[in-house]
């Protein structure tokens, strides 16, 4: 039967345990900030009994050695059980971490099986290789698990971002201890229940509750962890990759934070749907998407009307308990996160910045967590609002004048995650397609993508890919083996 979610536990080897410490952490819900249930804090001891058992169950090969057919088959009647149960997994998420329902549904459970199912279906058609050596000898490649996976994953999208790692990892044979983020944990616990109820081999999925800086960096600094996977903030991936350094120089893969560009061109098709797009390419999930467009670069020649329709938009969403179908953007996920957002803005308008709209909490007698999706102008580029990820509803406006203009904003921060840019100039959209440090650039659209296409950041944004068949490159090791004939 399903946990309760008064009292959640990590998932260590196959059974629910309690942190050996005994001492738990209170989960507060952001749609009244009411403690919701507790949670193991967890311990360095329960991170390193969790990558034990995930070492056995990957040295003893009870997944790993397992045809590539019966390792299909756990992952899709995972993925179904996900399916069957996507309610309950939606609701006890937005509880958690406040995200719009309607978003939840499709963006968490129903996302998190299909990435399930995709990786499970490529299981058996991972190929090696015979290397073209000539007569006399044979090269043949293998395609090995590599291992140990530990993956630290954050609160916007867990299920989502969770299967991102989880998908390929486990599709390629590697075991996984998974750490949630301290303010989204309760649905990685119950995929991992799942995982047992479908079949999956205890060990071969671990999940250990608890603060960052302690079972996260327990992962990170473990010897016997392979990889490293990781979605979050900079910071948090630097003292990551400098984990890895220092341990084992285990492999590190991280997806870190954007200001993403999202260009509007005179030519756009369509100024009505471009603002429409771009408001929700920002606002939805209280602009807590890693993909974001919060950097807004517009033409100046419709620079006005275009913020109009944009405020207008702006307005029209419906912030409140995300548990309502209606609202369209629900609760900051959390306390700081929320004084976060309201400092920035209050920041950057002391530094000139125009409020156009929001830039206010509200629904505050709610004792939630709620914040106006906000607009501000008159940023210049090299502002700090205009540079540094908010990760909350505020969306900067930047006028340019010439797409080289344009190119150099856009390309002029530390980042490069995702980007848009909206013109029916063919040959300008493919100049920018080239020409955009991203990794993934919209044309007339924002935030559209499935599973079949990678996910990845350049420069600060991080490195490696999630998503299509190219993430397995992160969990498979080529091994060569050459015979003399
Ligand atoms: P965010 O701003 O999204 O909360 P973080 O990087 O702080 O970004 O958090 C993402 C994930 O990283 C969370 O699961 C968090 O617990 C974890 N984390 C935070 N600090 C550390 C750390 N020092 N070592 C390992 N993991 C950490």
């Amino acid at each position: 039967p399903p946990q309760d979610i008064a009292s959640a536990l990590h998932i260590i080897d196959g059974e629910r345990r309690p942190a050996s410490s005994g001492e738990v952490m209170d989960v507060i819900s952001p749609i009244d900030g009411n403690v919701l249930t507790t949670m193991p804090k967890g311990t360095r001891d329960d991170a390193d009994a969790a990558i034990a058992a995930a070492r056995a169950a990957f040295d003893d090969g009870r997944w790993s050695d397992l045809a590539p057919v019966a390792r299909k088959k756990v992952l899709l009647k995972w993925a179904a059980l996900i399916e069957e149960n996507a309610k309950e997994l939606a609701t006890l998420g937005v509880k958690n971490n406040g995200t719009e329902i309607g978003m939840a549904l499709k963006a968490e459970p129903m996302s998190a099986a299909g990435t399930i199912k995709y990786f499970a279906e490529a299981v058996d058609k991972i190929f090696g290789e015979i290397a073209p050596t000539g007569t006399g000898n044979l090269g043949l490649v293998h395609k090995q698990p590599v291992g140990v996976v530990g993956a630290i994953v954050p609160w916007n999208f867990p299920l989502m971002i969770g299967t991102w790692k989880l998908g390929p990892a486990l599709a390629a044979g590697c075991t996984v201890v998974l750490k949630p983020a301290e303010t989204a944990s309760l649905t990685l616990v119950r995929l991992a229940e799942l995982a047992l109820e479908a079949g999956m081999p205890a060990g071969v999925f671990n999940v250990v509750t608890g603060e960052g800086g302690t079972v996260g960096a327990a992962i990170a600094e473990s010897h016997d962890v392979d990889v490293l996977v990781f979605t979050g903030s900079g910071a948090t991936g630097r003292r990551l990759m400098q984990a890895s350094a220092a341990s084992n120089m285990k492999r590190v893969y991280l997806e870190l934070g954007g200001k993403s560009p999202n260009i509007v061109f005179a030519d756009a098709p369509n100024l009505d749907e471009a603002a429409k797009t771009s408001a929700h390419g920002i606002f939805r999930n209280s602009g807590q998407v890693c993909i974001a467009g919060s950097r807004l670069l517009v033409e100046r020649s419709i620079h006005d009307d275009f913020v109009a329709k944009l405020k207008t938009h702006a307005e029209a969403m419906v912030v409140g308990n995300p548990l309502d179908a209606n609202t369209t953007s629900g609760a900051v996920n959390s306390k700081p996160q929320l004084e976060q957002n309201l400092s920035f803005v209050k920041r950057a308008v002391d530094e000139g910045a125009t409020l156009v709209t929001g830039g206010q909490r509200i629904l505050e007698e709610t004792g939630g967590y709620y914040m106006q999706p906000t607009i501000l102008t008159d940023v210049k580029p090299n502002d700090f609002i205009a540079q540094e990820e908010v990760f909350g509803p505020v969306l900067v406006v930047i006028p340019f004048d010439t797409e080289e203009e344009a190119l150099a904003i856009a390309n002029g921060t530390k980042y490069g995650l995702a980007s848009a840019v909206w013109t029916e100039n063919l040959s300008r959209a493919h100049r920018m397609v080239r020409k955009l440090h991203a990794g993934v650039v919209h044309v007339n659209t924002y935030g559209g993508a499935d599973v079949t296409v990678p996910l990845g950041g350049v420069k600060q944004s991080g490195n490696g890919h999630d998503k299509s068949l190219h993430a397995f490159d992160k969990y498979l090791e080529l091994k060569t083996a050459w015979f003399k004939l």
